[in-house]
Protein backbone atom coordinates (compact mmCIF):
# COMPACT_ATOMS: atom_id res chain seq x y z
CA UNK A 1 0.00 0.00 0.00
CA UNK A 2 1.22 3.44 -0.72
CA UNK A 3 1.98 6.20 1.89
CA UNK A 4 -0.68 8.30 2.97
CA UNK A 5 -0.27 11.95 2.74
CA UNK A 6 -2.19 14.75 3.24
CA UNK A 7 -3.02 17.73 0.68
CA UNK A 8 -1.46 20.61 2.58
CA UNK A 9 -4.08 23.15 4.21
CA UNK A 10 -2.77 25.97 1.30
CA UNK A 11 -3.53 23.61 -1.51
CA UNK A 12 -6.83 22.15 -0.76
CA UNK A 13 -8.55 24.69 -3.09
CA UNK A 14 -6.00 24.49 -5.62
CA UNK A 15 -7.90 23.13 -8.51
CA UNK A 16 -6.23 21.11 -12.06
CA UNK A 17 -8.17 21.25 -14.76
CA UNK A 18 -6.56 18.74 -17.60
CA UNK A 19 -8.67 18.93 -20.89
CA UNK A 20 -9.69 17.10 -23.85
CA UNK A 21 -10.36 17.78 -26.82
CA UNK A 22 -11.73 20.32 -29.17
CA UNK A 23 -12.02 24.64 -28.59
CA UNK A 24 -15.29 24.06 -27.34
CA UNK A 25 -14.21 22.07 -24.46
CA UNK A 26 -11.74 24.51 -23.97
CA UNK A 27 -13.85 27.23 -23.63
CA UNK A 28 -15.77 25.46 -21.16
CA UNK A 29 -12.89 24.59 -19.25
CA UNK A 30 -12.08 28.71 -19.25
CA UNK A 31 -16.03 29.11 -17.87
CA UNK A 32 -15.30 26.94 -15.29
CA UNK A 33 -11.75 28.29 -14.45
CA UNK A 34 -13.04 31.86 -14.25
CA UNK A 35 -15.75 30.89 -12.16
CA UNK A 36 -13.46 29.35 -9.67
CA UNK A 37 -11.30 32.06 -9.34
CA UNK A 38 -14.42 33.94 -8.33
CA UNK A 39 -15.25 31.22 -5.70
CA UNK A 40 -11.77 31.79 -4.09
CA UNK A 41 -10.54 28.34 -5.75
CA UNK A 42 -6.82 28.86 -7.05
CA UNK A 43 -5.91 26.96 -10.60
CA UNK A 44 -3.04 25.15 -10.73
CA UNK A 45 -1.09 23.55 -13.54
CA UNK A 46 0.93 21.56 -11.10
CA UNK A 47 -0.96 18.23 -10.78
CA UNK A 48 1.01 16.99 -7.25
CA UNK A 49 0.32 19.90 -5.37
CA UNK A 50 -3.80 20.02 -6.57
CA UNK A 51 -6.64 19.29 -4.06
CA UNK A 52 -8.80 19.18 -6.60
CA UNK A 53 -8.30 17.73 -9.87
CA UNK A 54 -10.63 17.82 -12.56
CA UNK A 55 -11.11 16.24 -16.24
CA UNK A 56 -13.12 18.03 -19.02
CA UNK A 57 -13.10 14.79 -21.24
CA UNK A 58 -13.85 14.62 -24.91
CA UNK A 59 -15.62 11.54 -26.54
CA UNK A 60 -14.78 11.83 -30.24
CA UNK A 61 -12.92 8.40 -30.77
CA UNK A 62 -12.40 5.34 -28.64
CA UNK A 63 -9.05 6.36 -28.39
CA UNK A 64 -9.91 9.66 -26.37
CA UNK A 65 -11.73 7.06 -24.05
CA UNK A 66 -9.06 4.76 -23.66
CA UNK A 67 -6.38 7.70 -22.58
CA UNK A 68 -8.83 9.25 -20.35
CA UNK A 69 -9.53 6.23 -18.39
CA UNK A 70 -5.62 5.15 -18.45
CA UNK A 71 -5.30 8.77 -16.76
CA UNK A 72 -7.85 7.71 -14.35
CA UNK A 73 -5.97 4.90 -13.44
CA UNK A 74 -2.61 6.90 -12.38
CA UNK A 75 -5.01 9.65 -10.75
CA UNK A 76 -6.51 6.27 -8.47
CA UNK A 77 -3.08 5.72 -7.28
CA UNK A 78 -2.80 9.45 -6.31
CA UNK A 79 -5.94 9.39 -4.60
CA UNK A 80 -4.98 6.37 -2.67
CA UNK A 81 -1.64 8.14 -1.48
CA UNK A 82 -3.90 11.66 -0.99
CA UNK A 83 -7.37 10.22 0.68
CA UNK A 84 -8.40 14.13 0.53
CA UNK A 85 -7.69 14.65 -3.05
CA UNK A 86 -11.12 15.44 -4.79
CA UNK A 87 -11.31 14.02 -8.45
CA UNK A 88 -14.00 14.75 -10.84
CA UNK A 89 -14.59 14.41 -14.54
CA UNK A 90 -16.86 16.74 -16.96
CA UNK A 91 -17.52 16.65 -20.34
CA UNK A 92 -19.00 15.12 -23.71
CA UNK A 93 -17.30 11.12 -22.08
CA UNK A 94 -19.75 12.22 -19.04
CA UNK A 95 -22.86 13.07 -20.66
CA UNK A 96 -22.65 10.00 -22.84
CA UNK A 97 -21.71 6.97 -20.77
CA UNK A 98 -22.09 8.30 -16.85
CA UNK A 99 -23.02 4.86 -16.12
CA UNK A 100 -20.30 2.91 -17.30
CA UNK A 101 -17.84 6.24 -16.10
CA UNK A 102 -19.39 5.49 -12.43
CA UNK A 103 -18.53 1.63 -12.58
CA UNK A 104 -15.13 2.00 -14.19
CA UNK A 105 -14.12 4.94 -11.91
CA UNK A 106 -16.22 4.47 -8.10
CA UNK A 107 -13.93 6.23 -6.25
CA UNK A 108 -14.54 9.28 -8.17
CA UNK A 109 -15.87 12.47 -6.32
CA UNK A 110 -18.34 13.92 -8.86
CA UNK A 111 -19.21 13.95 -12.72
CA UNK A 112 -20.54 16.91 -13.98
CA UNK A 113 -22.73 16.69 -17.84
CA UNK A 114 -21.99 19.17 -20.21
CA UNK A 115 -24.88 21.59 -19.84
CA UNK A 116 -24.29 21.76 -16.02
CA UNK A 117 -20.10 22.29 -16.33
CA UNK A 118 -20.75 26.01 -14.55
CA UNK A 119 -22.26 23.72 -11.08
CA UNK A 120 -18.82 23.17 -10.67
CA UNK A 121 -18.41 26.04 -7.75
CA UNK A 122 -21.52 24.74 -5.73
CA UNK A 123 -20.36 21.16 -6.26
CA UNK A 124 -17.26 21.63 -4.87
CA UNK A 125 -19.10 23.88 -1.99
CA UNK A 126 -20.75 20.73 -1.56
CA UNK A 127 -18.06 18.34 -1.10
CA UNK A 128 -16.39 20.92 1.29
CA UNK A 129 -19.00 21.39 3.35
CA UNK A 130 -18.99 25.09 2.70
CA UNK A 131 -22.95 24.80 2.95
CA UNK A 132 -23.18 26.87 -0.32
CA UNK A 133 -26.94 26.23 -1.74
CA UNK A 134 -29.02 25.58 -5.11
CA UNK A 135 -26.79 22.44 -6.27
CA UNK A 136 -28.83 20.32 -8.49
CA UNK A 137 -26.87 17.10 -7.40
CA UNK A 138 -29.00 14.41 -7.96
CA UNK A 139 -27.82 12.07 -4.78
CA UNK A 140 -26.46 13.81 -1.62
CA UNK A 141 -24.43 10.35 -1.32
CA UNK A 142 -20.35 9.81 -2.55
CA UNK A 143 -20.35 10.61 -5.73
CA UNK A 144 -22.12 13.65 -7.08
CA UNK A 145 -23.60 13.68 -9.78
CA UNK A 146 -24.87 16.08 -11.79
CA UNK A 147 -26.31 15.39 -14.86
CA UNK A 148 -27.29 17.75 -17.82
CA UNK A 149 -30.88 17.97 -18.64
CA UNK A 150 -31.08 18.45 -22.84
CA UNK A 151 -30.87 21.26 -24.53
CA UNK A 152 -30.40 23.35 -21.60
CA UNK A 153 -29.41 27.22 -22.04
CA UNK A 154 -25.92 28.19 -20.45
CA UNK A 155 -26.13 31.39 -18.46
CA UNK A 156 -24.75 34.44 -20.13
CA UNK A 157 -22.18 36.68 -18.68
CA UNK A 158 -19.85 33.73 -16.62
CA UNK A 159 -16.79 34.99 -15.78
CA UNK A 160 -14.00 33.36 -18.07
CA UNK A 161 -9.98 32.79 -17.30
CA UNK A 162 -8.74 32.99 -20.75
CA UNK A 163 -5.62 30.94 -21.79
CA UNK A 164 -4.48 33.25 -24.22
CA UNK A 165 -4.03 36.92 -24.02
CA UNK A 166 -4.53 37.91 -27.38
CA UNK A 167 -6.75 35.68 -28.85
CA UNK A 168 -9.89 34.01 -27.54
CA UNK A 169 -12.10 31.54 -28.14
CA UNK A 170 -16.34 32.67 -27.96
CA UNK A 171 -19.11 30.53 -28.63
CA UNK A 172 -22.30 31.58 -30.84
CA UNK A 173 -24.10 28.08 -30.42
CA UNK A 174 -23.62 24.39 -27.91
CA UNK A 175 -24.82 21.31 -29.58
CA UNK A 176 -25.77 19.69 -33.02
CA UNK A 177 -29.14 18.49 -34.87
CA UNK A 178 -26.79 16.81 -37.89
CA UNK A 179 -26.37 13.42 -36.45
CA UNK A 180 -23.92 12.36 -38.79
CA UNK A 181 -23.83 8.40 -38.70
CA UNK A 182 -20.39 8.03 -36.55
CA UNK A 183 -20.80 11.37 -34.35
CA UNK A 184 -21.14 11.16 -30.43
CA UNK A 185 -21.56 15.15 -30.51
CA UNK A 186 -25.54 15.14 -30.75
CA UNK A 187 -25.79 12.51 -27.83
CA UNK A 188 -23.28 14.03 -25.83
CA UNK A 189 -23.34 17.66 -26.28
CA UNK A 190 -27.65 17.98 -27.26
CA UNK A 191 -29.79 19.80 -29.71
CA UNK A 192 -28.07 23.12 -31.21
CA UNK A 193 -28.79 26.41 -29.52
CA UNK A 194 -27.39 29.37 -30.31
CA UNK A 195 -26.87 32.28 -27.86
CA UNK A 196 -28.36 35.80 -28.13
CA UNK A 197 -26.41 38.03 -30.51
CA UNK A 198 -26.08 40.81 -27.87
CA UNK A 199 -24.73 38.16 -25.63
CA UNK A 200 -21.84 37.39 -28.01
CA UNK A 201 -21.82 41.13 -29.15
CA UNK A 202 -21.28 42.12 -25.22
CA UNK A 203 -18.31 39.16 -24.68
CA UNK A 204 -16.28 40.21 -28.14
CA UNK A 205 -16.58 44.19 -27.06
CA UNK A 206 -15.49 43.29 -23.47
CA UNK A 207 -12.24 41.01 -25.03
CA UNK A 208 -11.91 44.12 -27.44
CA UNK A 209 -11.61 46.29 -24.98
CA UNK A 210 -9.20 44.27 -22.51
CA UNK A 211 -6.71 44.49 -25.58
CA UNK A 212 -7.53 40.85 -27.55
CA UNK A 213 -7.03 41.59 -31.40
CA UNK A 214 -8.32 37.95 -32.74
CA UNK A 215 -11.69 36.01 -31.96
CA UNK A 216 -12.22 32.64 -33.02
CA UNK A 217 -16.40 32.02 -32.93
CA UNK A 218 -17.17 28.44 -31.96
CA UNK A 219 -20.15 26.08 -32.83
CA UNK A 220 -20.19 22.63 -34.06
CA UNK A 221 -21.79 23.85 -36.95
CA UNK A 222 -21.45 27.43 -37.08
CA UNK A 223 -23.65 27.75 -40.52
CA UNK A 224 -26.84 27.13 -39.06
CA UNK A 225 -26.21 30.04 -36.33
CA UNK A 226 -29.96 31.42 -34.81
CA UNK A 227 -32.14 28.48 -36.92
CA UNK A 228 -35.32 28.10 -35.20
CA UNK A 229 -34.68 31.15 -32.86
CA UNK A 230 -36.90 34.14 -32.35
CA UNK A 231 -34.22 36.13 -33.73
CA UNK A 232 -33.86 36.38 -37.22
CA UNK A 233 -29.81 36.68 -37.27
CA UNK A 234 -28.13 34.44 -39.28
CA UNK A 235 -24.33 33.83 -38.97
CA UNK A 236 -23.62 35.82 -41.95
CA UNK A 237 -25.35 38.93 -40.54
CA UNK A 238 -23.37 37.99 -36.70
CA UNK A 239 -20.31 38.48 -38.63
CA UNK A 240 -21.17 41.92 -40.16
CA UNK A 241 -21.79 42.87 -36.82
CA UNK A 242 -18.87 41.66 -34.94
CA UNK A 243 -17.12 42.89 -38.05
CA UNK A 244 -17.87 46.69 -36.45
CA UNK A 245 -16.35 46.13 -32.75
CA UNK A 246 -13.65 48.68 -32.78
CA UNK A 247 -9.89 47.55 -32.00
CA UNK A 248 -10.85 43.81 -33.05
CA UNK A 249 -8.49 43.02 -35.79
CA UNK A 250 -9.16 39.59 -36.95
CA UNK A 251 -12.20 37.33 -36.71
CA UNK A 252 -11.79 33.53 -37.37
CA UNK A 253 -14.54 30.79 -37.31
CA UNK A 254 -15.34 27.22 -36.58
CA UNK A 255 -17.10 24.77 -37.46
CA UNK A 256 -18.51 25.06 -41.12
CA UNK A 257 -20.67 22.93 -42.31
CA UNK A 258 -20.77 21.95 -46.52
CA UNK A 259 -24.30 21.34 -46.37
CA UNK A 260 -24.95 25.39 -44.78
CA UNK A 261 -22.63 27.09 -46.26
CA UNK A 262 -24.54 29.56 -47.90
CA UNK A 263 -23.78 32.34 -50.94
CA UNK A 264 -24.69 34.98 -48.50
CA UNK A 265 -21.90 33.94 -45.56
CA UNK A 266 -19.37 33.63 -48.84
CA UNK A 267 -19.69 36.82 -50.28
CA UNK A 268 -19.80 38.32 -46.59
CA UNK A 269 -16.40 36.52 -45.75
CA UNK A 270 -15.11 38.06 -48.84
CA UNK A 271 -16.13 41.91 -47.81
CA UNK A 272 -15.80 41.99 -44.25
CA UNK A 273 -12.16 43.32 -43.92
CA UNK A 274 -11.71 41.66 -40.11
CA UNK A 275 -12.76 37.95 -41.47
CA UNK A 276 -9.61 36.24 -42.21
CA UNK A 277 -9.17 33.89 -45.35
CA UNK A 278 -9.47 30.85 -44.21
CA UNK A 279 -12.32 28.44 -44.05
CA UNK A 280 -12.18 25.27 -42.12
CA UNK A 281 -14.59 22.95 -44.46
CA UNK A 282 -14.74 19.43 -43.43
CA UNK A 283 -15.58 17.00 -46.15
CA UNK A 284 -15.00 13.52 -44.13
CA UNK A 285 -14.73 11.81 -47.47
CA UNK A 286 -14.36 12.02 -51.35
CA UNK A 287 -16.98 9.14 -51.94
CA UNK A 288 -20.79 10.18 -52.64
CA UNK A 289 -21.46 6.24 -51.63
CA UNK A 290 -19.80 6.83 -48.23
CA UNK A 291 -20.90 10.80 -47.80
CA UNK A 292 -24.39 9.44 -47.95
CA UNK A 293 -23.06 6.68 -45.50
CA UNK A 294 -22.17 9.03 -43.29
CA UNK A 295 -25.44 10.99 -43.37
CA UNK A 296 -23.72 13.95 -44.39
CA UNK A 297 -26.43 15.40 -47.09
CA UNK A 298 -24.18 16.73 -49.47
CA UNK A 299 -22.12 15.23 -52.70
CA UNK A 300 -18.55 15.09 -53.65
CA UNK A 301 -19.74 17.64 -56.20
CA UNK A 302 -21.59 20.41 -54.22
CA UNK A 303 -18.14 20.09 -52.00
CA UNK A 304 -16.15 20.91 -54.94
CA UNK A 305 -18.51 23.81 -55.97
CA UNK A 306 -18.36 25.19 -53.21
CA UNK A 307 -14.90 25.06 -53.04
CA UNK A 308 -14.40 26.94 -56.68
CA UNK A 309 -16.55 29.61 -55.58
CA UNK A 310 -14.80 30.12 -52.06
CA UNK A 311 -12.11 30.89 -54.48
CA UNK A 312 -13.74 33.25 -56.56
CA UNK A 313 -14.72 35.34 -54.63
CA UNK A 314 -11.75 35.01 -52.09
CA UNK A 315 -8.68 33.62 -54.26
CA UNK A 316 -6.04 33.58 -51.39
CA UNK A 317 -8.31 31.37 -49.31
CA UNK A 318 -6.65 29.39 -47.26
CA UNK A 319 -8.74 25.98 -46.90
CA UNK A 320 -8.31 23.09 -43.92
CA UNK A 321 -10.34 19.84 -43.13
CA UNK A 322 -11.44 16.95 -41.99
CA UNK A 323 -11.15 13.45 -43.09
CA UNK A 324 -12.66 9.70 -42.02
CA UNK A 325 -10.68 6.66 -43.89
CA UNK A 326 -11.67 3.28 -43.11
CA UNK A 327 -15.57 4.29 -43.00
CA UNK A 328 -18.06 0.80 -43.07
CA UNK A 329 -18.16 0.02 -46.81
CA UNK A 330 -15.21 2.03 -47.70
CA UNK A 331 -13.78 -0.11 -50.79
CA UNK A 332 -10.70 1.11 -52.58
CA UNK A 333 -12.02 2.82 -55.13
CA UNK A 334 -13.79 4.84 -52.87
CA UNK A 335 -10.90 6.02 -50.90
CA UNK A 336 -9.53 6.66 -54.41
CA UNK A 337 -12.34 8.87 -54.33
CA UNK A 338 -10.76 10.94 -51.77
CA UNK A 339 -7.38 11.12 -52.58
CA UNK A 340 -8.46 12.31 -55.73
CA UNK A 341 -10.13 14.95 -53.72
CA UNK A 342 -7.57 16.21 -51.94
CA UNK A 343 -5.37 16.32 -54.87
CA UNK A 344 -8.00 18.42 -56.98
CA UNK A 345 -8.73 20.88 -54.08
CA UNK A 346 -4.90 20.96 -52.95
CA UNK A 347 -5.90 21.71 -48.66
CA UNK A 348 -3.86 23.94 -46.22
CA UNK A 349 -4.29 21.45 -44.27
CA UNK A 350 -6.24 18.50 -42.95
CA UNK A 351 -6.77 16.17 -39.86
CA UNK A 352 -7.26 12.55 -40.71
CA UNK A 353 -8.84 10.07 -38.62
CA UNK A 354 -9.28 6.04 -38.94
CA UNK A 355 -12.95 5.63 -38.55
CA UNK A 356 -13.72 4.94 -34.99
CA UNK A 357 -17.27 2.62 -34.29
CA UNK A 358 -18.84 4.45 -31.45
CA UNK A 359 -21.28 2.94 -29.21
CA UNK A 360 -24.92 4.62 -29.97
CA UNK A 361 -24.24 5.89 -33.27
CA UNK A 362 -25.35 4.50 -36.38
CA UNK A 363 -22.67 4.03 -38.58
CA UNK A 364 -21.99 1.72 -35.34
CA UNK A 365 -24.25 -0.70 -36.87
CA UNK A 366 -23.07 -1.03 -40.10
CA UNK A 367 -21.57 -3.76 -41.92
CA UNK A 368 -18.96 -4.20 -44.31
CA UNK A 369 -16.05 -2.97 -41.38
CA UNK A 370 -12.62 -2.28 -42.63
CA UNK A 371 -9.93 -3.99 -40.85
CA UNK A 372 -7.81 -1.74 -38.53
CA UNK A 373 -4.82 -2.63 -41.25
CA UNK A 374 -6.44 -1.28 -44.30
CA UNK A 375 -7.60 1.66 -42.72
CA UNK A 376 -3.91 2.93 -40.77
CA UNK A 377 -2.30 1.84 -44.47
CA UNK A 378 -5.13 4.39 -46.25
CA UNK A 379 -4.78 7.02 -43.22
CA UNK A 380 -1.01 6.57 -44.18
CA UNK A 381 -1.55 6.70 -47.82
CA UNK A 382 -3.69 10.19 -47.06
CA UNK A 383 -1.63 11.61 -44.84
CA UNK A 384 1.59 11.41 -47.40
CA UNK A 385 -0.40 12.93 -49.65
CA UNK A 386 -1.38 15.79 -48.01
CA UNK A 387 2.24 16.55 -46.90
CA UNK A 388 3.30 16.65 -50.20
CA UNK A 389 0.68 18.80 -51.20
CA UNK A 390 1.26 21.22 -48.78
CA UNK A 391 4.91 21.33 -48.41
CA UNK A 392 4.67 22.45 -52.39
CA UNK A 393 1.53 24.34 -51.49
CA UNK A 394 3.92 26.00 -48.78
CA UNK A 395 7.30 26.38 -51.32
CA UNK A 396 5.21 28.65 -53.65
CA UNK A 397 4.63 31.32 -50.42
CA UNK A 398 9.16 32.06 -50.41
CA UNK A 399 9.86 35.32 -51.00
CA UNK A 400 6.08 36.63 -50.10
CA UNK A 401 4.95 39.27 -47.18
CA UNK A 402 2.58 38.47 -45.16
CA UNK A 403 0.98 40.00 -41.78
CA UNK A 404 1.31 38.03 -38.94
CA UNK A 405 0.18 38.10 -35.42
CA UNK A 406 2.71 37.21 -33.00
CA UNK A 407 1.39 34.22 -30.22
CA UNK A 408 4.53 33.81 -28.22
CA UNK A 409 8.19 32.00 -28.15
CA UNK A 410 8.61 29.69 -30.55
CA UNK A 411 8.60 25.89 -29.13
CA UNK A 412 11.85 25.13 -30.96
CA UNK A 413 14.45 28.40 -29.87
CA UNK A 414 14.15 31.28 -27.09
CA UNK A 415 15.13 33.58 -29.76
CA UNK A 416 12.45 33.15 -32.44
CA UNK A 417 8.37 33.84 -32.09
CA UNK A 418 5.79 32.42 -33.79
CA UNK A 419 3.30 33.93 -35.14
CA UNK A 420 0.04 33.74 -37.61
CA UNK A 421 -0.91 34.66 -41.05
CA UNK A 422 -4.80 35.66 -41.70
CA UNK A 423 -4.68 32.12 -43.73
CA UNK A 424 -3.42 30.28 -40.30
CA UNK A 425 -0.43 29.16 -41.77
CA UNK A 426 2.41 29.71 -38.53
CA UNK A 427 5.76 31.98 -39.66
CA UNK A 428 8.87 31.41 -36.92
CA UNK A 429 11.29 34.25 -36.80
CA UNK A 430 13.81 35.68 -35.21
CA UNK A 431 12.54 38.17 -32.45
CA UNK A 432 11.76 38.60 -28.84
CA UNK A 433 8.92 38.65 -26.39
CA UNK A 434 8.00 42.58 -26.99
CA UNK A 435 6.34 41.58 -30.33
CA UNK A 436 3.61 39.46 -28.41
CA UNK A 437 0.55 40.46 -29.39
CA UNK A 438 1.58 42.89 -31.98
CA UNK A 439 1.07 42.77 -35.67
CA UNK A 440 4.03 42.68 -37.92
CA UNK A 441 4.95 41.70 -41.75
CA UNK A 442 7.17 38.55 -42.05
CA UNK A 443 8.71 37.50 -45.55
CA UNK A 444 8.79 33.94 -45.87
CA UNK A 445 12.40 32.60 -46.69
CA UNK A 446 12.01 28.59 -46.28
CA UNK A 447 8.52 26.11 -46.32
CA UNK A 448 8.13 23.01 -43.94
CA UNK A 449 4.88 21.53 -43.49
CA UNK A 450 3.84 22.34 -40.44
CA UNK A 451 5.59 25.83 -40.20
CA UNK A 452 7.54 27.98 -42.35
CA UNK A 453 10.03 30.34 -41.24
CA UNK A 454 10.49 33.63 -42.15
CA UNK A 455 11.92 36.67 -41.24
CA UNK A 456 10.47 40.61 -40.49
CA UNK A 457 9.53 41.88 -44.09
CA UNK A 458 9.19 45.05 -46.03
CA UNK A 459 5.67 45.89 -46.26
N1 LIG B 1 -18.79 19.59 -36.31
C1 LIG B 1 -17.68 19.30 -37.06
C2 LIG B 1 -18.11 18.84 -38.47
O1 LIG B 1 -19.22 18.83 -38.81
O2 LIG B 1 -17.27 18.43 -39.20
C3 LIG B 1 -16.75 18.29 -36.45
C4 LIG B 1 -16.88 17.86 -35.07
S1 LIG B 1 -16.00 16.41 -34.61
C5 LIG B 1 -15.84 16.77 -32.95
C6 LIG B 1 -14.36 16.61 -35.27
C7 LIG B 1 -13.98 15.59 -36.28
O3 LIG B 1 -13.78 14.33 -35.67
C8 LIG B 1 -15.00 15.31 -37.37
O4 LIG B 1 -14.99 16.26 -38.39
C9 LIG B 1 -14.58 13.94 -37.86
O5 LIG B 1 -13.67 14.02 -38.91
C10 LIG B 1 -13.93 13.31 -36.63
N2 LIG B 1 -14.76 12.24 -36.07
C11 LIG B 1 -15.94 12.38 -35.45
N3 LIG B 1 -16.42 11.16 -35.10
C12 LIG B 1 -15.53 10.24 -35.53
C13 LIG B 1 -15.46 8.81 -35.48
N4 LIG B 1 -16.42 8.09 -34.94
N5 LIG B 1 -14.37 8.22 -36.01
C14 LIG B 1 -13.38 8.94 -36.57
N6 LIG B 1 -13.39 10.28 -36.65
C15 LIG B 1 -14.45 10.93 -36.14
FE1 LIG C 1 -20.78 15.60 -35.47
FE2 LIG C 1 -21.83 15.96 -37.87
FE3 LIG C 1 -22.60 17.51 -35.84
FE4 LIG C 1 -20.13 17.78 -36.85
S1 LIG C 1 -22.06 18.18 -37.92
S2 LIG C 1 -20.70 17.67 -34.71
S3 LIG C 1 -19.62 15.68 -37.39
S4 LIG C 1 -22.93 15.32 -36.03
Amino acid sequence: MPEKSKVSENNIRKVHIHTYGCQMNEYDSETMAGLLENSGYHLTDNLQEAGVILLNTCYVREKVKHRIYSRLGELKKLKEEKPELILGLSGCLVQKEPEEVLQRAPYLDFILGTSNFYQLPEVLGQLFGDGVRGTKAESSSHPTIVRAEEDRAIPEGMPKLRKRRFSAFVSVMRGCNNFCSYCNVPYARGREVSRPCKDILREIEELAQKGYKEITLLGQNVNSYGKGEKEKIDFADLLVLVNQIEKLRRIRFTTSHPKDLSDKLINKMAQLDKVCEHLHLPVQSGSNKILSRMKRNYTREHYQNLVDKLRQAIPEIALTTDIIVGFPGEKEKDFQDTLELVETVGFDGAFTFCYSPLKGTEAAQLEERIPEETSGQRLRRLIELQQTILLKKNESLVGENFEVMVEGISKKSPHAVEGRTRGNKIIIFRGGRNLIGEFTSVEVVEAGCWALKGKIGSC
